[in-house]
């Protein structure tokens, strides 16, 4: 039985980044970086109005009000040869280039247009530079607009757009394949076979994998078969950066990926027993073949989730070329009596985890802690590290891994802290 950290860091060591790529922008979303993007255009690229108002030398506001000739009507992306002279002005849209000779702009809401049209009142003086953006003033030639290691976000996608930019060099996404391995897997329609069960980890596995933005392959059922197993894991080696099976790892007579993950890495696999509960058996190890990470989670429903939270995210955040591969642990109140017994092994359990109305974290558990309860795990958003002893009560502080940050805060009694309202703006 080894230490978590300790099979966490034999997986890692074996993982690194993929090489980058030239990817479509559209694509792009929650790709990391590999190297500095440099501006090279400025944004904005011309002066214009912040504003919907009049255009104006601002010299000529002062002592407003101020009555000024408006000499035409300039729109965002159309515009016009005009020049401002002294005692003129002209009608502009947000986002249109400022005219020559004007230097501010004066907003509607501080105007009253002539009813002609051909003059327009101005009630307040504007100083140089008022709601105008200057170019650059966003982004500058030379500007880093992101740094190597930058998780594109939406807005970055944004900024590259403003570059003119198609594609972003970056680490592609892994191709992942996922299976389920058993006898028992039922996969038709209508009511189950006597000792058959449905398969439910290649529907929550690939949907973790989905959610981490990643390439997916079904591969499907297979039974305890060893030479159909090497016959897939061989195949799917050959297109996926990493396999990801459930069940199989345990000590049982049929479990057969340890044993065949043991001829495909030429005998480099490693087959672990890890001081957790749930998730104890874990087998990693790479095809020889291929290269491909293949990461052999227990069968357990609730074991194969905590198995890839632990083991197969992280390691393919890594191949991501992510700096940051593991999830942030928070100290937060339980709201609940957390019992176990001592037995050498770090626990971890589905619970719920909120933030109360005084920005104070709280935890309790969702129900039913052993690992084929799955509905427990549905409930949660955390997991409780319990550590190892006699439990913790009610009111005590504990460590919490924060498993599924969008649904931190979702539920009705949750509100916004009150040093964080009202800070919004336009
Ligand atoms: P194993 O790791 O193969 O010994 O399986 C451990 C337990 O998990 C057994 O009760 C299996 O029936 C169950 N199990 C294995 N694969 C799945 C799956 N894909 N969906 C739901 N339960 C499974
Ligand atoms: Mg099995």
């Amino acid at each position: 039985v080894i230490p978590l950290d300790e099979a966490q860091r034999f997986v890692l060591e074996l993982c690194s980044p993929l090489p980058p790529r030239q990817i479509p922008l559209d694509d792009a979303l929650g790709c990391v970086i590999s190297t500095p993007v440099v501006a090279t255009e400025p944004v904005p690229s011309f002066a214009n109005s912040s504003m919907d108002g009049y255009a104006v030398r601002a010299g000529d506001t002062k002592g407003a009000p101020v009555l000024l000739e408006v000499i035409g009507s300039i729109m965002a992306g159309h515009p016009l040869n005009l020049v401002v002279g002294p005692g003129q002005s002209a009608r502009i849209m947000t986002g249109a280039p400022i005219p020559q000779g004007a230097d501010a702009v004066c907003m509607i809401e501080e105007v009253e247009a002539g009813a002609d049209g051909d003059t327009v009142s101005i009630r307040r003086e504007v100083a140089p530079g008022d709601f105008i953006r200057q170019p650059g003033r966003d982004v500058a030639i030379g500007d880093v607009i992101a740094t190597a290691g930058t998780v594109l976000s939406p807005a970055h996608l944004g900024v590259l757009a403003n570059q003119g930019a198609a594609r972003v060099l970056a680490h592609p996404r892994p191709r992942v394949g996922v299976l389920s391995t058993g006898d028992e897997l039922f996969s038709g329609k209508g009511a189950l076979p006597p000792g058959q069960i449905r398969d439910a980890n290649r529907h929550t596995l690939l949907a973790l994998a989905r959610r981490e933005g990643w390439d997916c392959v079904d591969l499907g059922i297979i039974g305890d078969d060893e030479r159909a197993l090497v016959e897939l894991l061989t195949r799917a080696g050959r297109t996926c950066d990493a396999i990801v099976t459930s069940g199989g790892v345990s000590v049982g007579d049929l479990d057969l990926v340890r044993v065949v993950l043991e001829k495909l890495s030429a005998g480099t696999m490693r087959w672990m027993q890890v001081a957790i509960r749930p998730a104890k058996p874990f087998a990693f190890g790479r095809l020889a073949e291929s290269g491909t990470s293949v990461f052999g989670l227990p069968g357990n429903p609730v074991s194969a989730i905590v198995s890839f939270e632990l083991f197969v995210r992280p390691a393919l955040r890594r191949l991501s070329g992510h700096r940051v591969v593991q999830r942030p642990v928070y100290a937060a109140i339980t709201d609940v009596d957390l019992h176990r017994r001592a037995d050498g092994k770090l626990h971890l359990l589905r619970a719920q985890l909120s933030i109360d109305s005084s920005a104070s974290w709280h935890v309790r558990t969702t129900g039913g802690q052993e690992s084929h309860q799955l509905h427990a795990m549905a409930e949660a958003n955390a997991l409780v590290l319990l550590p190892d002893g006699d439990g913790v009560p009610t009111g005590d502080e504990v460590n919490v891994l924060l498993i599924d940050p969008d649904r931190l805060g979702t539920d009705e009694s949750f509100t916004l802290p009150t040093s964080a309202r009202g800070r919004e703006s336009s």
